[in-house]
Parts: structure tokens; C-alpha cells; sequence
């Protein structure tokens, strides 16, 4: 069996033991009487994964919602694809080719990153969000950081700043993992200057501001300014999570970089996978000088920083690999990425798609309806945000078949909503490249 040609060009892309397994999985079904002995080569190629990666699947973001955490949150852009492409290989991620001397590491994205932030002094990328935060708060409240030997130092924190990101962890215990001890401020619901000012003191290491990203409290509420904070004393961190580096009109309350080192930020952190729309990759963005009001003897600017974050020793081991940053340079110096493309997709031409598509497949003999949907950024980033879109509306029965397309055909998985009964698939997070696969798969669930 495994000569045969067409298994033999499998074994190629696929290997051996894979290949193998599916073919005795197909002999055990002909033993079983499941199936007729010369279907074995149609069984076996049809149960063959397109890589050898089996147990990751191309998934339809048919949701609505622009970031999904379980779907790998941004999409890449084709720009992003073929730089990964170019990278996978031996590259010269850390070698000057003019000298043939060792070259800085990620030069590139670093410079696509600094050219897109062009306030910023100094910027550097780690793995991800949470590692940024962990670097900062390592070198900057740390064990060895504090007065006396081995003694750390506060982070002084709002507690309605206290943001679980998801699958139960915390940003708070996050920071406490890193020996670093948190200064909470304020209630749940408010905070003032004072508050701040009252906590500040000989042994604070900084003021870390985090942006509610996945909640929003609302009624009577107040907080501080990036502006009020900056002028305290200690260096002032921003966690601004979404990765957006300039204002987006279309979400006026998610902060971005620029705006956020404009108004007197130290450092700024954020998602390279949210509203950037790359890899997944932590960004550390650094003031020029020190913010007005800083004394002199705590007047470190962000880019010299996140120069003393870059040397640290913890950086080695939060390090973005080639592929990351070929992915996060050609995401920054590249095309609109697809996450922005679908953040300002136009409503009527979500609307034209949904009824292009659902006439289709109503064609087709399919009870399919387009309908008005409301879609959202997602724990990425604007809670409280819809996004006016546009579905295809199907029977409730359709969202599981999707999800689980019958083995083996070109048919793509399909993550859908359910709303009132039925299935709807939402095109907002959806490029329109997609829609036929889309239809495809559609077409493909058994009547
Ligand atoms: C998402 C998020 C994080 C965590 O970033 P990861 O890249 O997921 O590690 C931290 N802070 C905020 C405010 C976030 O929104």
C-alpha cells in the first residue's frame, strides 16, 4: 500500500508513520465490514491531513468577532505569510550580510515598529503582552531592585485595574509571580490622584495604568489620567493591551501607543495578535525624555528604559523567534493586515455579501436568509463595541455540522454564533476571499 504512488507522494510531505496509520485505520474499517476492500486508497487519501501538523485545523471566523481567543486571535496577512515563508529557512535575522559580522537581532521589525510609532525613543518585542509586563515588572520591582539587598519593590496598581485576560490568569498575579509586591489604590469602581500620591513612596518601583481590555464598568466611576499620573514621580507604565499605535476613530475609548507616550507615558505595552493584527508578540515602547515633572533622580526615559529591559537577563528568555518577527515587521511595514480590513469593513457591503451569498444557497434549495448581525473587537480589545454587520441565518442544526465537516474533503471547519434558534454566520470577521469556501462548506453539511 504504501508504494502506491499517490500514497508515496504523502509519505513525502506527510512522512511515513503518519501515512502509515491512516492506511491501517482504513484496513481495520474493511476487517470491521465497514468498508468495501478496494475503497482502502479512496479511504485512506481522504483521511489524510493537508500537513503534518494533523491537529491544527483551518478554521472559518464566521462569529463575528473580529479577535477570538480560541481561534488564534488575528488573522496573518498575506504579506505576513510570504515573510514567514522567506524566514523559515536560514536567514539573516542576526547577521549583517554588508560586514559579515553579527547584526542586531530584529532590526527590521524594530525599525518597522519605531517607524510606525515615530514618538517612541526606544521600542523592543518579547513573546508576548504578558511577558512584557513580567520583564518590566521584574526589572523595575523585583527582588534586587529595592533598598536593601535582595528586597523588591511596589508596583502601584488601581484595583479596578485588576484584569483577569483569560483562561484564569491574572495580571495581578502575574506581577506578583515576579517577587515584585502590589501597591492597590482606589475601589473597584473609583480612583483619584490622591490615592496615587498617597501610596508613592521611597519604595516605589512604578506606576503601572492597565486598560480594562475585556470589560467595562460603568455608573459611578472615575479614574486618573495617563496625563495626572505622569507628573507622580516614578516612572509611569502604560498597558494599553490592544496594540493599536495610533487613535482609531471607529473605537474612540481603546487607547493606542502614540497617544498614550504623548501624554507623558513612560513605557507603553501591548499585543502584537489583537488590534495590530500580527504575530503573537509582546511590544515595549519607550519615551523620548523624561516626562516634565520627573525629578532628576528618577529621570530614566523609556528608551533608555527599555534599553536596560533589553539587556536584562530575563529578556533572553521571553525572546521572539525569526519567524515572529519576519511576521511582525511585514505586518507593520506591509498592507493593511485583515483584522484592520474587517475592523472597517463598510456595513452595506457585509450586507450586499450576506445576500449575495444567502440567494445562493436559497438556490441551492437551503433554508438560508440574510439577516442584520452586530459583531465585535472581542477580549482583544473596545468592550461594549458592536460592530453593525451582516449574517447568513440557518437552521440551529447547521453550527455543529460546520464546526465538524464530514472527514477528509476540501471542506474547511466553520465556527458560527448561535442567536435565537438559529445559526448564524457572521461575515464581519470574515475576509471576503472566504466567502466561496464559505459557501462550500454550507453546501457540503448533509440535508
Ligand atoms: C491581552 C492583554 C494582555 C495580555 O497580552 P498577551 O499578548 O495575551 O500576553 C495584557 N494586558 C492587557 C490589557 C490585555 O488586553
Amino acid at each position: 500500500m504504501l508504494a502506491e504512488p499517490r500514497l508515496a507522494e504523502a509519505q513525502h510531505r506527510l512522512g511515513r508513520a503518519l501515512v502509515k496509520r491512516a492506511v491501517l485505520a482504513a484496513q481495520q474499517r474493511v476487517r470491521a465490514g465497514e468498508l468495501a476492500p478496494e475503497l482502502v486508497l479512496d479511504a485512506t487519501l481522504a483521511a489524510l491531513p493537508d500537513t503534518a501538523a494533523a491537529s491544527l485545523h483551518p478554521v472559518l471566523n464566521a462569529t463575528g468577532v473580529l479577535l477570538h481567543t480560541n481561534l488564534g486571535r488575528a488573522p496573518l496577512s498575506a504579506a505576513a505569510l510570504a515573510a514567514l515563508g522567506v524566514a523559515a529557512g536560514t536567514c539573516d535575522v542576526e547577521l549583517d550580510l554588508a560586514t559579515g559580522a553579527r547584526g542586531r537581532r530584529g532590526r527590521g521589525a524594530m525599525a518597522a515598529l519605531a517607524a510606525a510609532v515615530p514618538t517612541a525613543g526606544a521600542v523592543h518585542v518579547v513573546n508576548n503582552g504578558a511577558a512584557a509586563l513580567a520583564l518590566v515588572a521584574t526589572a523595575l520591582a523585583g527582588p534586587g531592585t529595592g533598598g536593601r539587598p535582595g528586597a523588591s519593590r511596589e508596583i502601584v496598581i488601581a484595583r479596578g485595574e485588576l484584569v483577569e485576560i483569560g483562561d484564569g490568569f491574572r495580571i495581578p498575579e502575574l506581577l506578583a509571580a515576579t517577587g515584585a509586591r502590589l501597591h492597590e489604590v482606589g475601589a473597584t469602581n473609583r480612583v483619584h490622584r490622591r490615592d496615587y500620591v498617597d501610596a508613592i513612596g521611597p519604595d516605589t518601583g512604578f506606576v503601572l495604568k492597565v486598560h480594562p481590555s475585556n470589560f467595562q464598568i460603568t455608573g459611578f466611576t472615575s479614574a486618573v489620567s495617563i496625563a495626572e499620573l505622569s507628573t507622580l514621580g516614578p516612572p509611569l507604565v502604560v498597558d494599553i493591551g490592544s496594540g493599536l499605535l495610533a487613535a482609531e476613530p471607529l473605537l474612540p475609548d481603546e487607547p493606542d501607543a502614540a497617544t498614550a507616550l504623548a501624554q507623558g507615558a513612560t513605557l507603553v505595552t501591548a499585543s502584537g495578535d489583537k488590534l495590530l493584527g500580527g504575530p503573537q508578540a509582546g511590544l515595549l515602547l519607550g519615551s523620548r525624555a523624561p516626562a516634565p515633572g520627573r525629578e532628576p533622580s528618577t529621570g530614566e526615559s523609556g528608551a533608555q528604559l527599555v534599553e536596560r529591559l533589553r539587556r536584562h537577563p530575563l529578556a533572553r528568555a521571553l525572546r521572539v523567534d525569526k519567524l515572529t518577527l519576519a511576521a511582525l515587521e511585514a505586518t507593520l511595514a506591509g498592507p493593511e493586515p485583515p483584522t484592520t480590513v474587517a475592523l472597517h469593513a463598510d456595513p452595506a457591503e457585509l450586507a450586499r455579501r450576506a445576500e449575495a451569498l444567502a440567494g445562493r444557497l436559497r438556490a441551492a434549495g437551503l433554508d438560508a436568509l440574510a439577516v442584520p448581525s452586530l459583531g465585535t473587537v472581542g477580549g482583544g480589545g473596545a468592550p461594549g463595541v458592536t460592530l453593525p454587520s451582516a449574517a447568513v441565518a440557518l437552521p440551529e442544526r447547521y453550527a455543529a455540522a460546520l464546526r465538524q465537516p464530514a472527514g477528509g474533503g476540501p471542506v474547511t471547519a466553520v465556527l458560527g454564533r448561535l442567536e435565537g434558534g438559529r445559526c448564524l454566520l457572521d461575515l464581519r470577521a470574515l475576509a471576503e476571499e472566504l466567502d466561496e469556501q464559505l459557501y462550500a462548506a454550507v453546501c457540503a453539511v448533509p440535508a
